[in-house]
């Protein structure tokens, strides 16, 4: 057994398989297409009020729908009537079943909102909607024996990159271990969360129990960490935003107020000149380009041996000349745009800034949020000051002899979410595996798309406080500590 904490080529294990050849299937896909969005406002157990703000499809930059967006007292009237969900853990259980069956059977317009709100490719949309489900499906069978208490009311504040499967994956945990949810979407995805809590609705969730609070993080989100009220925060997003909750929290909240935190990285790859070249392009392709670079385990540096390096990055290339960027409802598009005008900016302008430094750069749509996939020259990821969140891969080459050199600098970084390591020397697998600290490792595969349950999601250092998602210790941050034994007298 070669380290036995990496994971090996391994596949999902626990998804729900959709044969997207299936005709019926496909017209459903389509119907959605032009099929209404369901209003999303907050979906509260009281009135709520504010003010009205547009959400944008990313391919187009046009008005998909108007949401009413939480006001400060819409916060406060959620959390007076929030109330946690009281029912036996076996029967919070079913209903989440229940729940992951309404989502599979209403993936249609899932698809159809997760591509045009979020700019999701169908292929990544799939993946999204597996995610979810797995999630609802494993935290009801991690937690329906369990008799522990509820801690009270959780916080959930979740991104616009998996506005699936985060969302749901923090808001069912949150719910099986008893708790009252307020959950806080992104602001540029919350119909797909309106969606989902509709969805959570209707398979018996209680109203009070979960409730949507949809805007932005200025309003809803410090309302929601500074009130003393709530028992628990899980978020996942910026590094940044991470430390501005943990300070509000340790100044309002009473002391030992769970935060679980998932945040950035800056994820490196190595490729010895033992890898199989072909395996590790097409790995360091999916790792880099899909989900146009916005996942947070996304490979941002990339580390050849020396002595493949002209072959390996002509070979890289190539494939990224196969790529097609545009709209994200085409079933033969790889990439679809950046999340919005605000992310495409910011990445262009990276890219303006290192122009000398580009080797390759494929073209992309002149309309719409996209952001042209590019390779960038760079001498080590040491250069790098934070992530650049889009299909932008830096590579660096090394020689064998640094390889120790190349392992310290990676580690400097701070970070520690992804790793992947492209070699067929297990003892090098080994030592890699061992010295570099990440929190999921993947060797001689792609690194993203971890696998609730068999392969739990989360990093160290500055990319999180664990526990990990989908994984075993999650849920038990969310239920009440256990009382202590009481001394005998
Ligand atoms: N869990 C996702 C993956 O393994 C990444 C989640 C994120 O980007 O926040 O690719």
């Amino acid at each position: 057994l070669l380290a036995p904490h990496a994971i090996y080529g391994a596949g999902r294990v626990n998804a729900q398989g959709f044969d997207l050849a299936a005709r019926d299937q496909l017209d459903r896909i389509f119907a959605a297409r032009d099929g209404s969005i369901a209003d999303a406002g907050p979906l509260t157990a009281q009135a709520a009020t504010g003010q009205a703000s547009p959400v944008l499809n990313p391919a187009t930059g046009d008005i998909l729908a108007t949401v009413t967006e939480a006001d400060e007292a819409t916060v406060t009237r959620a959390i007076d009537a929030a109330r946690p969900w009281a029912a036996p853990a076996s029967e919070r259980a079913a209903t989440l079943r229940r729940a992951a069956d309404l989502f599979e059977a209403d993936f249609g317009p899932i698809f159809g909102i997760l591509s045009r709100e979020a700019g999701k490719t169908l292929n990544d949309a799939v993946a999204e909607l597996r995610e979810a489900v797995d999630f609802l499906r494993y935290y009801a069978q991690q937690g329906e024996g369990r008799t522990d208490a509820p801690r009270g009311i959780i916080a959930a504040i979740s991104p616009w990159n998996f506005p699936l499967a985060i969302f749901t994956g923090q808001v069912a945990a949150a719910l099986m271990a008893g708790n009252a949810v307020l959950a806080k979407p992104a602001e540029q995805t919350p119909l797909i969360a309106a969606l989902a809590v509709r969805l959570m609705h209707r398979a018996g969730v209680p109203a009070d129990a979960l409730q949507l609070l949809p805007g932005d993080g200025a309003t809803v989100g410090a309302a929601l960490t500074r009130d003393p009220h709530i028992n628990g925060v899980v978020f996942t997003g910026g590094t940044d935003t991470a430390r501005l909750i943990a300070a509000s929290m340790a100044d309002h909240m009473a002391p030992g107020t769970p935060l679980i935190a998932e945040t950035g990285g800056l994820n490196a790859m190595i490729v010895d000149s033992t890898a199989l070249p072909e395996q590790a392009v097409r790995d360091i392709i999916a790792s880099s380009f899909r989900s146009a670079g916005q996942r947070c385990s996304a490979l941002r540096c990339l580390y050849v041996q020396e002595d493949v390096a002209p072959h390996l990055i002509a070979m890289i290339q190539g494939a990224m000349d196969q790529l097609r960027v545009g709209d994200p409802w085409d079933l033969s598009t790889d990439v679809g745009p950046v999340i919005d005008a605000e992310a495409q900016a910011g990445i262009l302008a990276y890219l303006d800034q290192n122009r000398d430094q580009i080797l390759h750069q494929i073209a992309a749509p002149a309309t719409g949020h996209f952001v042209p996939p590019t390779l960038i020259r760079i001498d080590g990821i040491q250069v790098l000051e934070r992530e650049i969140f889009g299909p932008v891969l830096h590579v660096a080459t090394f020689k064998a002899r640094d390889l120790d050199r190349v392992v310290a600098a990676i580690n400097a970084t701070g970070y520690g979410l992804t790793f992947g390591l492209h070699s067929r020397i297990d003892s090098r697998v080994q030592e890699v595996t061992q010295a570099v600290h990440a929190g999921n490792l993947y060797v001689n595969r792609n690194q993203v798309g971890a696998t609730v349950g068999s392969q739990p999601f989360g990093g160290e250092g500055l990319s999180g406080t664990g526990p990990k998602a989908g994984g075993p210790q999650y849920l038990t941050r969310l239920f009440a500590p256990a009382a202590p034994a009481a001394a005998a007298t």
